[in-house]
């Protein structure tokens, strides 16, 4: 069988037209697949997606009725920790160009592999309030059944709810905008000692003042009438002198403004009184106060996180426990936490909310830093994203949380609106 020439040269121009064909294919391809990112930033990509999804779905800005937070500014400093998780060989940068140009120090380059990764192993019901509405988590412990502790968050679009240690909501009391939520045992209070559980209510610019029924695990308002700030509250925390056994509250303001007042018995409600007041540079919100030490911690929002002290009678007197830049910490600084170990052992920890991630100080000396971390998914929930408030506890709670826990807000849940983590504190520091 033969074929006739006009076959064959109509063969041979096919053959050459699937050659030219085949070529511009390959060069077409070619660059793309050099430029294409490597398997771990599609996935990142991916799940910055899923972020950017989540974002859309919910108004982030940390705060939605205060002038004083630009918008553009607040979606400049997100991409930028977006980029930082991103990218591990890129400098993290910062909405804090102002800081950066302080320190004119090296901005500073975590490297996602210097952090550990934990998982929670529970997470709460989600707030009633859509977009960035929870803040601020408080552990309460039982005082006869560990178990039976509770976690109490705050809704600042709202009120105040309290979880037991499977997540579920067993009250919500839709008291106001309480921002932060901090409680102290061993109050007396009409003849009874009871542990009292402040928060900063921004609605009505007050001192929202509860106990806790440890019967019914319930919170009860036992405010002796509104307690009106001298500032404009946002973040708040309490402190338990050991000196004069006393119990105090921290409120402040963006401001950077701080007052302290002191929580008393007035038949058999609480009342209080403004015995100090101090100010910072700029926006704060976040501190903790260590109750044995006598350590006043304040997070200064862009700056870093500070140390006083927490008697009020301490004066102004300030030591930097940290930086944003030149630090371990991203800004926003946010939530702080005191894990309490035995002869003024144990750790300071802290929200870096501009990467996602926590650092942890000694609590003694000078707060020399130990390590930092994240909460990343694991075990079928997702990790902690953009945290304000955190708390922790190295008491035992029983099964579940045996050698302690770290509740952290989560800013971005994945199902429905802003919920609280729960990570065994094993996961974080081996005791
Ligand atoms: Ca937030
Ligand atoms: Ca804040
Ligand atoms: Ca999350
Ligand atoms: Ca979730």
């Amino acid at each position: 069988m033969h074929s006739s020439p006009e076959l064959k040269s109509k063969s041979l121009w096919l053959a050459l037209l699937v050659g030219v064909l085949a070529f511009a294919l390959v060069s077409m391809t070619a660059p793309a697949k050099l430029s294409s990112p490597d398997k771990s930033d599609d996935q990142s990509e991916k799940k910055e997606d899923k972020e950017k999804k989540k974002k859309s779905k919910s108004d982030d800005d940390d705060d939605d009725d205060d002038d004083d937070d630009d918008d553009d500014d607040k979606q400049k400093k997100k991409e930028a920790a977006k980029q930082s998780k991103k990218s591990d060989s890129k400098p993290v940068s910062t909405k804090s160009e102002k800081a950066e140009v302080q320190n004119s120090a090296p901005i500073v380059s975590l490297t996602v592999g210097s952090i550990d990764t934990v998982a929670a192993t529970v997470e709460t019901d989600p707030v009633p309030h859509g977009g960035d509405a929870a803040d601020d988590p408080a552990i309460w412990i039982h005082p006869t059944d560990p178990a039976q502790s509770t976690i109490i968050g705050t809704n600042k679009q709202g009120g105040l709810a309290v979880y037991d240690l499977s997540g579920k909501q067993i009250q919500y009391l839709p008291d106001g905008m309480m921002d932060n939520v901090d409680l102290r045992d061993g109050f007396k209070l009409g003849g009874q000692t009871v542990s009292i559980v402040t928060a900063g209510n921004r609605k009505e610019n007050s001192i929202a003042i509860y106990k806790v029924n440890p019967n019914t695990r319930m919170l009860e308002n036992v405010a002796a009438h509104k307690i009106a700030h001298g500032l404009s509250i946002y973040g708040s925390c309490m402190y338990r002198s050991a000196k004069t056994g006393k119990i105090y509250y921290f409120g402040n303001s963006k401001s950077g403004d701080v007052e302290q007042w002191e929580l008393f018995d007035s038949g058999g409600k609480v009342d209080a009184k403004k015995v100090r007041a101090f100010k910072l540079g700029s926006v704060v919100e976040g501190c903790v106060a260590d109750d044995e030490l006598g350590h006043f911690y304040i997070s200064e929002e862009a700056v870093g996180i500070w140390k006083y002290g927490a008697e009020p009678d301490a004066g102004d007197k300030r030591a930097q426990v940290d930086k944003v830049g030149a630090g371990s910490l991203v800004a926003d600084v946010e939530g702080l936490a005191i894990a309490y170990g035995r002869d003024g052992a144990g750790y300071l920890m802290a929200s870096s909310q501009g990467n996602h991630s926590f650092v942890v100080y000694r609590r003694d000396g000078n707060n020399e830093l130990v390590k930092k971390f994240r909460v990343g998914d694991g075990g079928g929930i997702d990790g902690a994203e953009e945290t304000d408030g955190i708390d922790v506890t190295t008491a035992n709670l029983g099964q579940a949380f045996p050698h302690g826990v770290f509740v952290a807000q989560d800013g971005l849940n994945d199902k429905g609106n802003q919920n609280f983590k729960l990570v065994p504190l094993q996961a974080i520091i081996k005791q």
